[in-house]
């Protein structure tokens, strides 16, 4: 069975959650408050499947809501990586691979945004799944919060722009199909333009810019 994404969004500020329908089904991010809407989903794709796992791509609160009592409804076991496993403690370290059967996802450590972020990377299909680390339009997660880190970021960034992609479904705005590579490269000069200390109005003018160039 080959794989397909869904993904649920909500109008209040949540981030995306991805359905990845495959033969061992993965739930990746909760959002913040979408637990019926994630069981309807579930239950709607799925039918009487169930799914095998719950991973998250940081502990950000807008990522983990709900996280045990949806691990309970659907009885699917819980995984963050361990730099934040105190964000959700019924979760277990994440393991280096996600095998969904017909899509293997390498789990690839980004931190930078948040200590415990990671990315999901499936190479035959060149599909990222992002979390905050990077989003379309040149932009990048916030480097200004507790745990954030720059220099880790940027590292991170430039790791993904090694990665071949062709798909980005990232943790907050709509994935992108198209130029997904100039999308990641606009994404490192963004952080290194703006620089070391996170400056709001510097960071918004330059994803301005950059509307025109990436479309
Ligand atoms: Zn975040």
């Amino acid at each position: 069975m080959s794989l397909k994404i869904h993904r649920l969004q909500d109008p209040v500020y949540t981030s995306n959650v991805y359905l990845l329908e495959a033969e061992r089904p993965v739930l990746v991010d909760t959002g913040g408050a979408l637990k019926d809407a994630i069981l309807r989903l579930v239950r709607d794709v799925l039918g009487d499947k169930s799914l095998t796992a719950i991973v998250f791509t940081h502990g950000h609160p807008d990522h983990i809501g709900d996280a045990e009592e949806l691990s309970a409804a659907l009885r699917a076991p819980l995984y963050i990586h361990p730099a934040e496993g105190e964000r959700v403690p019924a979760a277990k370290p994440i393991p280096e691979r996600i095998d969904c059967g017909g899509a293997r996802f390498e789990v690839i450590p980004t931190p930078g945004h948040s200590p415990g972020g990671v990315c999901l990377y499936e190479p035959s299909q060149k599909i990222l799944i992002s979390g905050d680390t990077v989003f379309p339009g040149g932009r990048v997660g916030r480097w200004d919060l507790p745990g954030s880190d720059y220099d880790a970021l940027v590292r991170s960034l430039r790791k993904l722009n090694a990665l071949e992609v062709q798909a980005l479904y990232p943790g907050h705005y709509d994935p992108l199909t198209s130029r997904v590579a100039a999308h990641l490269q606009a994404s490192l000069e963004t952080l290194l333009y703006v620089g070391r200390d996170f400056d709001d109005e510097k960071y918004d003018n330059r994803i301005e810019r950059l509307r025109g160039s990436l479309g």
